[in-house]
């Protein structure tokens, strides 16, 4: 397994507070890496300091083999992060946004190939704020694979979706490890990340506190001789409703 992110003893102090205490960790490359953690963990500030857009207070941060001490320009060339979606101006239609993002990159891009590979071809004519949230999270997807990038970041990408468009979602950021991008994301949920993610992370005040497979780490709790207290049945409302809200994913 090649490493294509190396994070090592990572500090990051705001004035008086520790939010990053020290942290290590490999993403390897191809893989779907999982942050996971409470609120104020301390993910958003790892993953912005590995993504150049946050220095910080010591340790040493390698992407791609490149240092974000003294290669920041470089690293952003081979990465996407999402941008917010106050950066899409209302009045210009989904063709006309890459475009721009292209240029600001400065990289010839095919519209309707990106469009395509996020399933939104036959939206490129819509504005930004005529898209579903399912439709405007893949298309702040496609966004970030303008450069071609090796590594993408998601912050909580499937926020606020109802289930289909989180499937339609996963599906996508699936095909893209098939393409060998490699992709590190936040998610509150737990199921997204057992099903998602090839290992996650799993940060707590500042401090990795588990690394694993979601796999292996749901082994482990159970032969510590965990007891879920609860009945498990084999199906729960989720499935009743993805069941018979059966719309087409290219509706979402
Ligand atoms: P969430 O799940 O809520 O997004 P997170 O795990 O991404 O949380 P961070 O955003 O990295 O957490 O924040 C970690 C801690 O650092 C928090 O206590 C936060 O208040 C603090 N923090 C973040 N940014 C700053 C800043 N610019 N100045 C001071 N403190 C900050």
């Amino acid at each position: 397994m090649q490493s294509i992110i190396s994070v090592t003893n990572l500090h990051k102090q705001y004035n008086n507070y520790h939010a990053v205490k020290g942290i290590s960790f490999e993403v390897y490359q191809g893989e779907i890496f999982g942050l996971l953690g409470s609120n104020g963990a301390g993910k958003t500030t790892t993953l912005e300091i590995i993504e150049t857009l946050r220095t910080k207070t010591s340790g040493t941060v390698l992407v791609d083999g490149l240092d974000v001490d003294n290669a920041a320009d470089e690293i952003k060339k081979i990465i996407g992060v999402q941008l917010q979606a106050a950066g899409y101006y209302p009045n210009l239609n989904l063709s006309e946004l890459l475009h721009l993002f292209a240029g600001l990159y400065n990289h010839q891009i095919d519209t309707h190939a990106i469009l395509k590979s996020v399933n939104l071809h036959d939206r490129a004519k819509a504005k930004y704020k005529e898209l579903s949230g399912g439709q405007k999270q893949r298309f702040s997807i496609a966004t970030t694979l303008i450069n071609k990038p090796k590594i993408i970041f998601l912050d909580e990408p499937t926020t606020g979706l109802d289930p289909q468009a989180r499937r339609s979602l996963w599906d996508l950021i699936r095909d893209l490890r098939k393409q060998s991008v490699t992709v590190v994301l936040t998610t509150h949920y737990m199921d997204e990340a057992e099903s998602l993610c090839d290992r996650v992370a799993i940060m707590e005040g500042g401090n990795i506190i588990a690394l694993d497979t979601p796999q292996a780490l749901i082994d482990q709790l159970l032969a510590s001789g965990f007891d879920p207290r609860r009945e498990v049945k084999k199906a729960n409302l989720e499935d009743v409703f993805l069941k018979i809200a059966g719309h087409s994913i290219d509706a979402v």
